[in-house]
């Protein structure tokens, strides 16, 4: 797969982890720790795709969400959130913000890769 990814996650481990798998896809990846830095980071990458940890320094990974959904410039840019808190509440909350996908973590390989590409392909093209 190509394109850009934008790995948002302050866990040092969590972080190398997701771009390592996603680098090895093919991708292209950026890393962000604070979420004050991800819409300046989004604005000068411009990813195909976001992982959001949703619990950051500084500003919230929902709350950043919401203000890339309502940015006309970053609207279209999929949002796949990975949350340490899963449960339906937080699921309903982080889905009607507008992310693409969501996972719970730990978050495997597998998963990763699959809510990536279900992220990127909506369509699920190559399944035959
Ligand atoms: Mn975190």
């Amino acid at each position: 797969m190509t394109g850009r990814i934008l790995v948002v996650e302050d866990d040092l481990l969590n972080r190398l982890f997701y771009h390592d798998v996603l680098e090895q896809e093919g991708f292209d990846l950026r890393q962000v720790s604070d979420g004050a830095l991800v819409l300046d980071e989004v604005a000068l990458f411009k990813p195909d795709l976001i992982t959001m940890d949703m619990q950051l320094p500084n500003i919230s990974g929902l709350r950043l969400i919401r203000q890339l959904q309502k940015d006309k410039a970053t609207c279209h840019i999929p949002i796949l959130a990975i949350t340490a808190f899963a449960g339906p509440q937080e699921e309903k909350r982080i889905r009607s913000a507008g992310a693409c996908g969501y996972l719970a973590k730990p978050v495997t390989v597998k998963q990763l890769l699959e809510a990536v590409s279900a992220c990127i392909e909506p369509d699920g093209g190559t399944e035959d």
